[in-house]
Order: C-alpha cells, then structure tokens, then sequence
C-alpha cells in the first residue's frame, strides 16, 4: 500500500499517521518527492482498510500494490528509473549502454587491446570478470584482485567505466572503483550478498538466475531495493529449457515483460544465452527491438584461447560490425 499526502499536509498531520502505522505494528518506508510525502507500507497490511487509511488527516491517496515486489514496482513508480554513472553514462529510460569486454580479465595486454577497440566501436562500459563462478572446480577461477586492478587501469586510460561479478560480500572492499556490480546467475538468490549491495550506493547488475521467474527475479531485486539502494540494473541472460543445441535459451519475453511491471532498466545479455558466437548477432538485434535498455557482450581479442567462454566470445571486428547495426536499429526505433 502507498499512502501520498496532500501537498498542504501538515507534518503534525504526517507524523500522526505514522504513529498510527506504528501502532498497528506496520513497517514503512518514507519516500522523498519534491511536492509531496509518500510513505510505502512493507509487509503484511491484511489488517487494516484502505477507507480507514485514506480517511486519515492530510492523506490525499491510497495506492495498493497487488505485486509482491513493492519498490520494484511500476505501480510503485510509474517513471523510468535512470542510473548515471561517475563518468556521466545514463542506463534507463531513452538511453541505450552496451557494455563489452571478455569474459575474464586475463592480463594487462589482453583487457587493455579489447578496451580500446569497444571504445572505438561506442561501448559505454568495459566488462570482465575477476572473481569467476564456474561450474567446474578445476576451471579457470579468474585472477581475483589483481584482474580488478587491470580493469581500473583500463578504466584509466580509455575513460571507460568498468563492471565486474562480485560472489561474495567480503569482496566489496575491492570494487570500490568499480562502477557497476555484477550479481551473476548463480548468485540471483544470494539473499544475504543482495542484503549487503542494498547498503551501498552503486549500481548493481542484477542477472536472472538460470531457472528463475520472472517474479523472483523482481524479488532479488527487491531486496536490494529495500536496504536502500535504489541503482538496479536488470538482465536477461538466457535460461535454462528442453532446448540442447543453444546454451541456453534468451527469453525475449522477459524484456518487454520486466519493464512492463517494473521501473528499473531491462538489459540482454546475449553471449551467455547463446553460448555460441555466431548467434549474438541476431539475439542483440532482437533485444534492442524488443525495447532492452542496453546489452552485455562478451569480447575477445583471441576466442580461440579464451581462458573463459571463447566459444560465446565476438572478436573486437564483429563487436564493431554489430554496433554499427545497432546505431541504425536505434535510429528506427527512436524514429518511430
Ligand atoms: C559472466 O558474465 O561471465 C557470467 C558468469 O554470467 P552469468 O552469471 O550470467 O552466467
Ligand atoms: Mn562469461
């Protein structure tokens, strides 16, 4: 439920519905706007009637949110959420962002020579993964730390801002002068890893686990929401089907679908979705027309000896041949 006040609502008149709020044992969240108070109501709110609350002194509107997810909502929010970046990039509403980069950070030469060439080609962000989660024990685990460090480098001399994965909550203190925190897959329903990145004041890519609903995805995001971090970033990552010859499978449907019912922007990720690199391509093209906010491509200078994902991996000349289809793509869709 959402309580919005008049704008001649008095702050006795304010604070004399939250102490009734307090009183019924309600939970709420105070909302800042510029003309008037909203307060958001968390939990159960079974127990009291909207024609009461509404009757209250100074209360101009009851709203209520029928999802579970509440600040997530569009019904919470009806207006594009859009997140800028230090070095001035927006993600959401009218922005499109690509992000690009190699799967793993591998050495200085490798992200340096890939971060240059998707700059060239108009990405917006570098990405590449330090802390690696892989499905086997025995595979490359990424260079930790020290690949952070590489990519700050990159970030420094090509102006570009960085994301990176992070697994665990101890990490944090290293990504400091990360711009964007990757939540991966297989860590969507890390609940404790979502609570800590809902402290903190950065924007979080949130990527929908390998079997998750679209509900659950909105919950994840919720949680990081509600500790007060309001910069999530949603992406679409190919799930798991019946389906053998892909990877996985890119549910185009989440697209329109998550930014229907939700604020937040809705990002594609179609390297991990294929699996295969000959299949970018088309699942790019079919995201940015289905309305995504941006897209995550893996890039890499040499596929065929990527430490991590080369089968899915574009070389540096087809990322610059994708974007140029891009660019038009975008100009009808805009046009329109
Ligand atoms: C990645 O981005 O390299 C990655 C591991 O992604 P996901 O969590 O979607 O598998
Ligand atoms: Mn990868």
């Amino acid at each position: 439920m959402i309580i919005k006040f008049k704008k001649s609502a008095t702050v006795e008149q304010i604070q004399a519905s939250k102490n009734w709020l307090i009183k019924k044992e309600i939970s709420f969240q105070e909302i800042d706007s510029d003309n008037y108070t909203l307060l958001l109501l968390i939990g159960d709110t079974s127990h009291i009637s909207i024609d009461t609350v509404q009757a209250l002194e100074g209360v101009a509107e009851v709203r209520v949110i029928q999802e579970q997810y509440k600040l997530a909502s569009r019904t919470f929010n009806q207006y594009d959420t859009i997140i800028t970046l230090d070095n001035g990039v927006k993600i959401g509403g009218e922005n499109f962002l690509v992000m690009a980069g190699p799967c793993s950070v591998e050495s200085e030469e490798q992200i340096m020579e890939i971060a240059k060439s998707v700059k060239k080609s108009g990405a917006n962000v570098l990405r590449g993964g330090a802390f690696k989660p892989r499905t086997s024990p025995y595979s490359f685990q990424g260079m930790g730390v020290e690949g952070l460090k590489l990519l700050e480098i990159a970030k420094k001399e090509t102006g570009l801002a960085i994301v990176s994965e992070i697994m665990e909550a101890s990490q944090l203190k290293y990504f400091e002068n990360v711009d964007i925190l990757q939540v991966g897959t297989r860590n969507m329903q890390n609940f404790e890893l979502l609570k800590e990145l809902g402290k903190i004041d950065k924007p979080v890519l949130l990527k929908r686990g390998l079997s998750a609903t679209y509900q659950e995805l909105l919950m994840s995001a919720e949680y990081i929401l509600a500790g007060g971090n309001k910069k999530v970033i949603l992406c679409e990552r190919g799930i798991r089907t019946f389906e053998t010859g892909t990877r996985n499978t890119l549910d185009i449907t989440a697209i329109p679908y998550l930014k229907m019912k939700s604020h937040l922007p809705v990002i594609a990720d179609p390297s991990h979705a294929a699996g295969l690199s000959q299949y970018v391509e088309s699942l790019s093209m079919a995201s940015t027309v289905s309305g995504a906010n941006g897209l995550i491509i893996e890039v890499h200078n040499d596929p065929k000896n990527a430490l991590s994902d080369g089968a899915q991996s574009i070389t540096p000349i087809q990322f610059d041949l994708l974007m140029k289809k891009i660019v038009k793509l975008r100009k009808v869709i805009l046009d329109d």
